[in-house]
């Protein structure tokens, strides 16, 4: 049996035989669990439980019932675990991610719904290891999704996404981490609580000169401000780690998802991005992480 977090199947053959039964996708998932064995959650208890199936797990000490998925995305799930794993195969291991079709398709799946609500599943267990703030320096920005190209005016928008951008920038200019957001606007009651949220304080906030940046200095940033309408560089000179995430934010929408989304699902796809991008150089596949 592989050992989870060290052994990593390298291909989709090994991957069908390691999780080739419902029982082995519950043994990988309690030894995810409990690394060096059953606790149980009642009674602290440290010896091995009665199974049943389904994962079921009983302690023998005070007879307590749990189950190997509590807690977990999988829980009270009435999909097969093989169906849940091979659906985080497939997502991970495509390049440009994928949509519920692409699943639907691959999975064999009769019903969309089921296919549909997968990904959007993950892609919210996919944001957790994620949690750490960012630090160094960090630009900070926004971008505008979907809607009407034309007519809009500044940055008050009609039926565009917003969406608040950070991204570390190592001390080569490379990119490093990026924290994604959909905010309602771009006031400073939207704006601060995004990059408290996001970015160690201490840290060196780079953004342009808009008001809704204004009380960085406050909460503790080193506030770096580029003027950028009197400045003669283009925004992408001045602010070039935003600019890139946010074209490849866009790229991405609209390669993957062909531009279309409703604004109540944007946060599952920019975590999807946030997850993606920031495992961009990992060479391990990331199966593992949503495990
Ligand atoms: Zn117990």
């Amino acid at each position: 049996m592989p050992e989870p977090g060290i052994d990593h199947p390298r291909n989709r053959n090994e991957f069908m035989d390691w999780f080739s039964e419902e029982e082995k996708c519950y043994e990988y998932l309690e030894k995810i669990r409990w690394k060096s064995g059953f606790i149980c959650p009642s009674c602290s208890a440290k010896q091995e439980p009665y199974r049943t199936t389904r994962g079921r797990l009983t302690c023998r000490s005070c007879l307590h019932q749990t189950t190997v998925t509590a807690g977990t995305i999988f829980h009270r799930t009435r999909t097969p675990l093989r169906t849940w794993f091979s659906a985080i195969w497939h997502v991970t291991n495509q390049k440009q991610g994928t949509n519920a079709l692409g699943l639907q398709r691959v999975l064999g799946f009769k019903c969309y719904q089921t296919a549909w609500t997968m990904p959007h599943k993950l892609r919210r267990a996919m944001v957790r290891p994620d949690r750490e703030r960012l630090s160094g320096l960090v630009e900070v920005d926004e971008s505008y999704l979907g809607g009407k190209e034309t007519g809009v005016v500044g940055r008050w928008v009609d039926k565009k996404s917003i969406v608040a951008i950070a991204v570390e920038l190592n001390e080569k200019g490379g990119l490093g981490r990026v924290r994604l957001r959909q905010i309602m606007d771009v006031s400073a009651d939207s704006l601060t609580p995004f990059v408290c949220d996001m970015v160690e304080p201490e840290s060196t906030v780079k953004t342009d000169g808009w008001s809704g940046y204004s009380k960085l200095s406050e909460k503790g940033y080193i506030h770096d401000i580029t003027v950028i309408s009197s400045s003669d560089s283009p925004a992408h000179v001045s602010m070039p780690g935003v600019h890139q995430v946010a074209s490849l934010v866009k790229r991405w929408m609209l390669g993957t998802h062909h531009g279309s989304f409703s604004p109540q699902h944007l946060d599952f796809y920019l975590d999807e991005f946030t997850f993606r991008f920031n495992r961009r150089t990992s060479k391990s596949r990331v199966f593992y992480s949503i495990g």
